[in-house]
């Protein structure tokens, strides 16, 4: 926590400094929310991407730039938002640490709601712990905890295959696989490689936050109209699964079926990708997200390419 405490006050954010350690036990990694430099240097501070912030979450920050997620532990200096707990989840972190003086900053009296009735539900469903500590008086306070037998479900896991090279014909084979067995759903598939160069294929369909399955879940689950759902989006769950399994996303090699929505594409761009390839350049979950695409475009942050 006090990796994330040092470097917290060196994000550029004029009101939300937030930062984030993650651990596991073979490395330490520290981040704060943060513009991607090709972002801040064409739009600056104030102009939204579509309609999301320019910034990347520390949280995210932190699974973007880690070597390997799954079972990881996280620091975090201000209680997080909904879309980093789906993220959270997805990149297999089992535990959280909160500053205790998260909670009595400004942002978190107004964001607070949000973390007590959809973040603490998302990560009790993921099977993750959450612990308030206190520096100052070495505490640290239970304010959810797990029981040893419990295994969220995960009905729609991230599909990964192996694939003999990084080229693009393995890649149009893999979406043409994709959109074979999906049959009309909108996806998202990459090629990724790990630390020894081996190749994977990765596929993704839009879920619900892990642990919560679309067959039992009442409607209200699938709702996209509030700030914040329970669904996690394609791009999204590829990036943070290739976190989870210590992959990286090829720069050359990432598709989406239809444009990802404006998160996700800041998401992207947060995690070093400048090429985007898409099936439906026209087609997105909502217009904000055609907007998004088009400030990328134009600004030559994001080179897209349809297939
Ligand atoms: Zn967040």
């Amino acid at each position: 926590m006090q990796a994330a405490v040092d470097v917290v006050n060196t994000s550029l954010h004029a009101t939300n400094k937030v930062a984030a350690t993650l651990f596991t036990k073979d490395y330490t990694i520290s981040k704060t929310n943060f513009w991607p430099g090709v972002i801040e240097q064409a739009f600056g501070h104030d102009i939204d991407i579509g309609s999301s912030s320019g910034t990347v979450h520390a949280e995210v920050a932190c699974i973007l730039a880690a070597s390997m997620t799954e079972g990881a532990s996280l620091c975090v200096t201000d209680p997080f938002c909904p879309n980093c707990a789906k993220n959270i989840a997805e990149a297999g972190i089992k535990t959280i640490y909160i500053d205790h003086k998260g909670f009595d900053k400004d942002f978190a009296a107004r964001r607070g709601d949000h973390f007590k009735n959809m973040s603490l539900q998302v990560c009790a469903r993921a099977g993750i712990a959450i612990y308030q500590l206190n520096r100052k008086e070495k505490t640290i306070t239970p304010i959810a905890e797990i029981s040893d037998d419990y295994k969220p479900f995960n009905d729609a896991p991230v599909v990964v295959g192996t694939v003999a090279s990084a080229s693009r014909a393995y890649f149009l084979d893999v979406i043409s696989d994709s959109r074979a067995n999906l049959a009309g759903e909108k996806f998202a598939t990459a090629l990724a490689f790990d630390a020894s160069g081996k190749v994977f294929s990765l596929c993704a369909k839009p879920h619900l936050a892990v642990g919560y399955s679309r067959c039992i879940e009442a409607p209200e689950f699938q709702d996209l109209t509030g700030k914040y759902n329970f669904i996690l989006e394609p791009v999204n769950r590829l990036l943070m699964n290739a976190a989870r399994l210590g992959l990286k996303i090829h720069a050359e090699y990432l598709y989406s079926s239809i444009v990802p929505t404006s998160r996700e594409l800041v998401n992207v761009v947060g995690a070093g990708l400048n090429k985007l390839h898409l099936g439906d350049a026209n087609s997105a979950r909502d217009p904000e997200a055609l907007s998004a695409i088009t400030q990328l475009n134009n600004a030559n942050i994001l080179t897209i390419v349809t297939v």
